[in-house]
């Protein structure tokens, strides 16, 4: 997969050369470059936003370095680009978009800064590729380079050959499947004692019908404590007797 920002703050973006994305590039499983959109100014400044139209607080992202900038990057690929525009008003980014997004060959990411981009820049992008508006959560950024982490982060360890184990994402949280909208309930590891506190026997006995039930049942509690609203999202006819009876 390629993956291309461009932002005006690239030196944001070095993360990408850490942990499962550095590595998933050191295979290179993904293509990841970065681009200064002031590279596409023209000034002595380097002049990338301007004052609102109608008045207001805060600065608007001009579209001409924009536009430069993205009909540039657009044009040095082969394939179908899908245009990533992180904005709080955009549609919420779930497992399922990152699932979605894990199947295409190339995104380009646009964060933005101040109040935004000018919207003449969407408008001209919906004509020619595929466009996503991705909000990461009912909250407002500085600026867009910290949703293109977190949004890298789930699509790129979704790709084939980045996990080091290819079924660690089959019961996460959210996973499609047998838990579908469903949150992941506690995890354990070694030693079985710590601080007098004990690992439930079930995950001791080695009875892998016993311990999908266990795993099953906190699931549904961690998922009713903490998102009730992903209950009523289950399908119904998912529900077995005994998660009707939790
Ligand atoms: N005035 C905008 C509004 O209220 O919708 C907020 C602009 S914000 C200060 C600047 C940039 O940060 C946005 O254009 C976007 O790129 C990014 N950003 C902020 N919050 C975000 C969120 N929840 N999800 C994705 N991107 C976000």
């Amino acid at each position: 997969m390629r993956l291309d920002v461009v932002t005006i703050f690239p030196e944001y973006l070095e993360p990408l050369n850490v942990s499962l994305v550095g590595r998933a590039r050191s295979r290179g499983s993904l293509d990841v470059r970065v681009h200064d959109l002031r590279d596409w100014t023209h000034d002595r400044h380097r002049t990338v936003d301007d004052t609102p139209f109608g008045g207001g607080p805060g600065m608007v992202m001009k579209p001409e370095p924009w536009g430069e900038a993205l009909d540039e990057v657009l044009a040095s690929g082969e394939g179908e680009p899908v245009l990533v525009v992180p904005t709080p008003s955009g549609r919420p980014f779930t497992q399922e978009l990152a699932v979605e997004l894990a199947g295409k060959p190339w995104l380009v990411f646009t964060p933005a800064r101040y109040e935004g981009i000018d919207r003449r820049v969407v408008e001209e992008y919906r004509q020619r590729c595929e466009v996503h508006e991705v909000s990461i959560g009912d909250y407002v950024l500085a600026g867009g380079e910290a949703a293109v982490l977190v949004i890298t982060e789930a699509v790129a360890r979704l790709l084939p050959g980045v996990l080091g184990n290819a079924e660690s994402h089959r019961d996460d949280s959210f996973a499609p499947g047998a838990m579908a909208n469903l949150l992941e309930g506690p995890v354990y590891t070694k030693p079985p004692q710590w601080r007098g506190r004990e690992v439930p026997e079930v995950l001791l006995s080695g009875h892998h019908g016993r311990i999908a039930r266990w795993r099953r049942d906190e699931a549904l509690r961690r998922t009713a404590a903490n998102r009730p609203d992903l209950i009523g999202r289950c399908a119904p006819a998912g529900w077995d007797k005994h998660d009707r009876a939790l």
